[in-house]
């Protein structure tokens, strides 16, 4: 039987039957638990697993599919050694959630928000929030910034019900986190999208999104329409996963126009001759954007 992983805790893994409707609570085989142990890795919330139920209303699982995306966090491990944590799997998108007003966005977030998305193969897609606080036209350049590199942008506003519809069709039928800073209307967006129709899983007793973390555990919530959202503690503020290649993919138009610097490790700060600088000078690259791109090279 295929089940998809909702929880894991303390050893036991929940795992659900998209058919059925049932969840069983698994032990891993011991072949499997030997080979994860060698390869130091775990079974995550998203995971799609081979499993078969066993006397006493539990089951075991044997195989775990391949995992399509990764949501991975980036730790400091002993000795200072970059610890690559994986938070969940097989996600499509990456709803990167702001607020336009209390509190403001920072584009410097945005970009390490996608970069993070894109480490592990999901897709970013950004939300701007309480759009009900200020005039749209005021954060129009912003909006065009982002969409012009391709990525998809909405603007919400849960308390008068604006692109909510929007959101909703996007879900259907894919597997996404939210995710963003505290306060930004994560829960109220959630909230709203699932309205009265909410179908959850997972160990929690409390029927919604909630707003703050009081457990450790995750919950996978099915949408009305066929699509999933994970909650993962710890997830909604992931932290930055970051490389040279990963700032380069997010900031493709510099990175091009980095060809025609005349150093080719220039740091496009004070080198001489540099593309980069000249760009941002004659207006092609916002000062802005510059600015986001030279905070986050120190960052790396
Ligand atoms: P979370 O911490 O990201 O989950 O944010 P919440 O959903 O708890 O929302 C934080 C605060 O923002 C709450 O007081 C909400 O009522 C408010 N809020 C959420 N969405 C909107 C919105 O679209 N417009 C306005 N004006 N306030 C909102
Ligand atoms: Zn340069």
């Amino acid at each position: 039987m295929i089940g998809l992983v909702t929880n894991v805790q303390k050893g036991l893994i929940n795992v659900y039957n998209e058919n059925e409707k049932v969840e069983t609570k698994c032990l891993l085989r011991g072949r499997l638990f030997n080979q994860l142990q060698k390869t130091k890795t775990l079974v995550v919330v998203g995971d799609y697993v081979d499993y078969e139920k066993t006397q006493g209303g539990r089951g075991v699982i044997k195989e775990i599919k391949e995992r399509k995306t990764k949501l991975v966090r980036k730790g400091a491990g002993p000795k200072g050694r970059h610890l690559e944590q994986i938070l969940a799997s097989n996600i499509d998108y990456a709803i990167l959630v702001f607020a336009v007003k209390d509190p403001t966005y920072k584009l410097n977030l945005i970009d390490r928000y996608i970069i993070s998305a894109k480490h592990g193969g999901i897709e970013p897609v950004i939300v701007f929030n309480k759009i009900d606080l200020i005039d749209p036209n005021e954060i129009e350049e912003d909006v065009e910034l982002y969409r012009k590199n391709d990525y998809k942008v909405f603007l919400t506003s849960t308390l008068k019900d604006k692109g909510i519809d929007v959101i909703k069709k996007l879900l259907k039928g894919k597997t996404s986190v939210f995710t963003g800073i505290s306060g930004v209307g994560k829960s109220s967006l959630v909230n709203s999208i699932m309205n009265e129709d909410i179908a959850k899983i997972g160990n929690i007793s409390s029927s919604l999104y909630k707003g703050r973390h009081t457990t450790t555990s995750s919950s996978v919530y099915f949408l009305p329409d066929g699509g999933k959202i994970i909650d993962i503690p710890g997830l909604r503020e992931f932290g930055i996963i970051s490389s040279k290649s990963e700032l380069e993919e997010s900031f493709r138009d510099i990175h091009e126009i980095a060809k025609g610097c005349r150093f080719r490790n220039c740091s496009h700060i004070s080198e001489p001759d540099c593309a980069v600088k000249k760009a941002v000078e004659e207006g092609i690259i916002s000062k802005k954007r510059y600015r986001n791109f030279i905070k986050l090279q120190r960052s790396i």
